[in-house]
């Protein structure tokens, strides 16, 4: 549900460095890394989504048409996935079922209950325009409780207690609305994990006047930057955040300036530099491989130099039962040496020119890794 924006405050400008409004993404991002935020928000650079951002859109507009549209889990699952043109590689379909009906069977099913789900929200504020969605509002008028909930589609948990991003709604929520229960907690929800590992905050006043602050004290350090000096943006201190950056080959191009180009450092200082800068390349090279990957897979092998850049599928088939094979092979005239040892290319080959069906019986095929390689 897209809400119109609410206004609380005189608005003023958000920002000579952002696209008109704020969110908690994009302030949450700042913090963990202002480079990653020039790159993105001043630069205007794509940042494409990754592997976890598209789950994460994948379960949150399913689990939406469920609530709200009462479609059933595998029915909200292949919309979300037609909708986001895909699953990523390497989830399951089964997994992500087997997730939206964990998270459907936690969220309380009392009649009295009012539930709104993807409250997809705006209000304007001294400090510009704040967009937030909230996953789910519980309102339990018999007890005088409002619940924020946020579902995580991570693989860890953490808790709500020391997490910004419940309190932050929650003053934004209460902002927009005027009022919340007498009780105000937030919940977070893993549906991937055990139900033992959500966990929640009660949200106090002093929680919220906490988020609020925050969200100021974000912006008006956003605003204080130069928007033309790079330099300006500080690098993330906890490199752990570059890990899934699509902008990890920029930052690592640019920490070579000034080192030694034999890589023999001249002081701690430089070595630390050195140290930094070789973390950081094979970072960008795992990054840029498994774009290349993607690229060579959807459209075709690239040639460089005297080789190829190829996607390589070796089919493998198994047989278990030899002495059943040897069989086979007599009646059939097959090679018994071949029979004794059977290797996986001939299996394949005797399995795709059998029309008796004996061999699908006995032979495990499937069409095996593929894996990304380039050759001479
Ligand atoms: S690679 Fe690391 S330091 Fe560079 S923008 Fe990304 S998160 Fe920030």
């Amino acid at each position: 549900m897209t809400v119109v924006p609410k206004k609380t405050e005189a608005a003023k400008p958000a920002s000579s460095v952002n696209s008109g409004y704020w969110s908690y993404s994009r302030l949450s991002m700042f913090r963990d890394c202002e480079r990653q935020f020039y790159y993105k928000y001043v630069l205007g650079l794509p940042y494409p989504t990754n592997h976890s951002m598209r789950v994460g859109k994948i379960f949150h507009r399913a689990i939406e048409l469920m609530i709200r549209e009462g479609y059933s889990s595998s029915e909200a699952l292949y919309f979300s996935i037609g909708e986001q043109e895909g699953l990523p590689e390497g989830e399951k379909t089964y997994y992500l079922l087997g997730m939206l009906n964990k998270a459907f069977d936690r969220i309380p099913k009392m009649d009295y209950l009012e539930i709104s789900s993807e409250l997809d929200l705006s209000i304007k504020t001294t400090k510009g325009v704040i967009k937030f969605i909230i996953d789910l509002v519980i309102d339990d008028p018999a007890n005088d409780v409002t619940y924020l909930w946020d579902f995580k589609t991570s693989w860890t948990s953490f808790s709500a207690e020391t997490h910004i991003q419940l309190p932050f709604y929650g003053w934004l929520y209460k902002q927009y609305r005027g009022y919340v229960g007498s009780t105000f907690k937030g919940r977070l929800v893993f549906p991937r994990l055990d139900k033992s590992e959500d966990n929640e905050v009660l949200l106090t006043d002093e929680k919220l006047a906490k988020a609020k602050l925050w969200l100021i004290q974000t912006i008006t350090l956003i605003e204080a930057k130069n928007p033309d000096d790079q330099e300006d943006w500080k690098m993330a201190k906890d490199r752990s955040k570059c890990d899934y950056c699509p902008y990890v080959a920029r930052c690592a191009g640019g920490l070579l300036a000034g080192l030694s180009s034999t890589g023999e450092p001249r002081n701690l200082q430089e070595a630390e530099k050195i140290g930094e800068y070789l973390l950081s390349q094979e970072l960008a090279l795992k990054n840029m491989k498994s774009g290349f990957k993607k690229w060579v897979e959807e459209n075709q092998s690239v040639h460089v130099g005297t080789g190829v850049w190829l996607i390589e599928q070796k089919p493998s088939a198994k047989c278990e039962d030899v002495e059943a094979l040897i069989d086979f092979a007599q009646r059939n005239g097959l090679d018994l040496k071949k029979a004794l040892n059977p290797k996986p290319a001939i299996l394949a080959e005797w399995l795709l020119e059998d029309e008796t069906g004996e061999l699908e019986q006995l032979i495990s095929y499937s069409n095996g890794r593929k894996s990304f390689k380039y050759v001479k």
